[in-house]
């Protein structure tokens, strides 16, 4: 299984699909992976199987990493065109998350102004005033939705403890557009069950609580890498132009990547 443990607190820069020459910060731990949901699909693989050991690093440490290779980029005369929380898990869950966003826009103001800040978070934490604070100050606040349907979450998201995603888009309806809705679409199955959300009876209602949170654009993906589950398919391009375009049609911006 070649899932991807990623360098901590720094990694990169890479070539993102989305978001241009992204510079990493994983708040994670470097040996392993921590997140309130454990996806079938998670390029980092199961919760389960990769167990951290070393704690997660400090505000102090992001900060100092951060700073040191933003030195060495200018340097080089390649600063990042975006700084991307991602990573081994979940970045939100860190608990000094606030005060990182704080540092590290500080740090993109003094050496790569032109950058923006990007989080791509699960959205798992959003009920936490202080979380929905610091995503109302990055750039590119991204923020997961791969359906409404409580069964299917279950199933491929799988959440650890509870998650109520009418709670969740409440929440995020709190953003008052200040957020990008990104969204896992793919065929095929896992321990014999359909995990297909293609299909009208996963894609309507997923647009009507899209429109009804009201973000500034939506990202529809399909699987890139190997995933910890081995019966997963990727969404075909039809299919993902097909949900981008009714997207576009309800007057939201919407990119799909395959
Ligand atoms: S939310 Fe992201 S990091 Fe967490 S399990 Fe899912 S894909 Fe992996």
């Amino acid at each position: 299984m070649s899932t991807i443990i990623y360098p901590s607190p720094i990694f990169g820069p890479v070539h993102s699909r989305r978001l241009g020459l992204s510079l990493g910060i994983n708040l994670l731990p470097a040996d392993g992976k921590v997140c309130s949901f454990d996806c079938i699909y998670c390029e980092c693989g199961f919760n389960a199987d990769h167990r951290p050991a070393l704690p997660l690093p400090t505000r102090q440490e992001v900060a100092h990493e951060l700073e040191l290779k933003l030195q060495q980029m200018e340097a080089e005369g390649q600063l990042p065109d975006v700084l991307t929380f991602a990573g081994n898990g979940e970045p939100t869950c860190h608990p000094h998350f606030a005060e990182i966003i704080g540092d590290t826009i500080g740090l993109r103001d003094r050496y790569c102004e032109k950058a923006k800040v990007s989080v791509l978070s699960n959205a798992t934490m959003i009920h936490r005033q202080e979380v929905r604070d610091a995503l109302m100050r990055v750039d590119n606040n991204i923020l997961k939705l791969d359906t409404v349907a409580p069964l299917y979450i279950n199933k491929v998201d799988r959440p650890n403890g509870s998650y109520d995603v009418g709670r969740i888009i409440q929440h995020m309806k709190a953003f008052e557009g200040h957020l990008i809705i990104q969204t896992m679409f793919m065929r095929g199955e896992c321990q014999g069950e359909s995990v297909d959300n293609t299909g009208e009876e996963y894609v309507g209602p997923w647009l009507e609580a899209v429109k009804e949170i009201g973000p500034r654009q939506v990202m529809v993906y399909t699987i890139d890498r190997e995933t910890p589950s081995h019966s997963l398919l990727k969404a075909t391009h039809e299919q993902l132009d097909g949900i981008r375009d009714r997207v576009i049609a309800a007057g939201i911006p919407c990119t799909a990547s395959y």
